[in-house]
């Protein structure tokens, strides 16, 4: 098909021109005296996406799944006890994975489309009054639901409780998209991956680990050995790695770094949201629902967009796949079928994400919904139309 796909899956996201370039290497000695400049400033720049002070920043070449793993294996005994809600399928496989690495987890169920139910925790954790829960998993944004958690207000909840547990946070849908303040929230340990809001394809797990996380190694008994931060902790101090890294992604890793540094953290934040809110403003004028049940949970990374009874929402997904080269994300597990997502977010401006929409339009058109032609796109037009023009004053300003 000529002319280019347009991919709206949430991650792996679009990779820009400029890290596409810098990805564009010859092999080249990772154990030479000059490549160490690489890591090195690498770990550096991570610590400010993950706005940590205090941190530590791994790479390994992995993803986000990894990472949780590697959080808990570094950090936590077999038989260990966590506390973990469960509001879509990213938390649920959080949640099995340290379940099979044989560590026990009190589940709070929690209904699809609603985010980490705060009061809950704090409830559970005052509960605990023996401080048995050593941990607490929260996924910030659940990508399959398209809900953004108050990672803060949870944090409030271990402080209100005095509860000394760890906060293990999956970020792999946030972080280097929206506001992530590892310090400012007491998070533990931030997990993330590159194919995200790093603009990268998948192949690293980037991992930031607080000081009191990284002193629960020493009490850790749970089997590691190619996710040990031990190994990586005493390579990396030199700019080495304990085994080989891939290289090409490393310098993909720091022009995706540069890129969002150069635009600026607040900036990347503010244009994520004005993109989200262009798509919401389209799903209100088809007359459709988003999965997020409130607006406090709206992510500003992903839309998860509901279909009506009668409506297949992956023939909707097939559709714009087969006839507009148009990929939007599936309803996952629980939702499959029943929604379509919109993933906005990494290397995108207006233009391109209203391509999203003008395909997921005619593509509902196509199955036979009952969505107005031109509808969603005029909505989202003229919102960045407004919106779009206040933010070149002030960037000119
Ligand atoms: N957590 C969230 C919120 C995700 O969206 C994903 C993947 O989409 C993962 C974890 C798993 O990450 P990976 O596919 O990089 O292993």
């Amino acid at each position: 098909m000529p002319g280019r796909n347009h991919l709206f899956v949430p991650g792996p996201t679009n990779v820009p021109d400029r890290v596409l370039r810098a990805m564009h290497r010859a092999s080249e000695d990772h154990r030479s005296s000059a490549f160490p400049a690489l890591p090195k400033g690498i770990f550096e720049d991570l610590k400010k996406l993950f706005r940590t002070e205090s941190g530590q920043a791994f790479v390994f070449p992995a993803t986000g799944t990894g990472m949780w793993e590697a959080s808990l294996v570094n950090t936590r005994s077999p038989g260990d006890r966590l506390l973990a809600p469960r509001y879509g399928q990213f938390s649920h496989l959080f949640i099995d994975c340290a379940q099979r690495l044989g560590l026990k987890v009190d589940v709070l169920q929690t209904p699809w489309g609603e985010g980490a139910p705060v009061e809950r925790i704090e409830e559970a954790l005052r509960a605990d009054t023996a401080h048995s829960i050593a941990g607490v998993l929260v996924v910030h944004n659940e990508t399959a639901t398209g809900v953004t958690s108050d990672i803060a207000a949870v944090r409030r909840a271990l402080d209100a409780a005095k509860h000394p547990a760890l906060l293990y946070v999956d970020g792999v849908s946030s972080i280097g998209s929206l506001p992530f303040l590892m310090d400012e929230w007491g998070v533990d340990a931030a997990i993330t991956g590159s194919q995200k809001g790093f603009m990268m394809p998948a192949g690293l797990g980037i991992v930031c680990m607080s000081p009191r996380a990284l002193a629960a190694q020493s009490t850790a008994k749970c089997a590691r050995v190619f996710f040990d931060f031990a190994d990586q902790i005493k390579q990396n101090a030199s700019g080495y790695f304990p085994y080989t890294p891939s290289i090409p992604l490393l310098y993909g890793l720091r022009e995706s770094l540069d890129m969002l540094l150069e635009e600026g953290l607040e900036n990347v934040y503010a244009r994520h949201h004005r993109l989200a809110e262009g798509v919401r403003k389209a799903v209100t004028a088809w007359g459709l629902k988003l999965c997020a049940k409130e607006s406090k949970w709206y992510s500003d990374t992903v839309s998860a967009v509901m279909t009506p009874a009668g409506y297949n929402a992956a023939d909707v997904i097939d559709n714009a796949f087969k006839k507009y080269d148009l990929a939007l994300g599936a309803g996952l597990s629980e939702v499959a079928g029943k929604l379509f997502r919109i993933g906005h977010l990494g290397d995108l401006n207006e233009l391109m994400l209203m391509s999203a929409i003008a395909g997921a339009e005619m593509s509902m058109r196509d199955v036979g919904m009952d969505v107005a032609p031109g509808s969603g796109v005029a909505a989202a037009e003229e919102f960045w139309r407004k919106r779009a023009a206040q933010t070149k004053v002030k960037a000119a300003a």
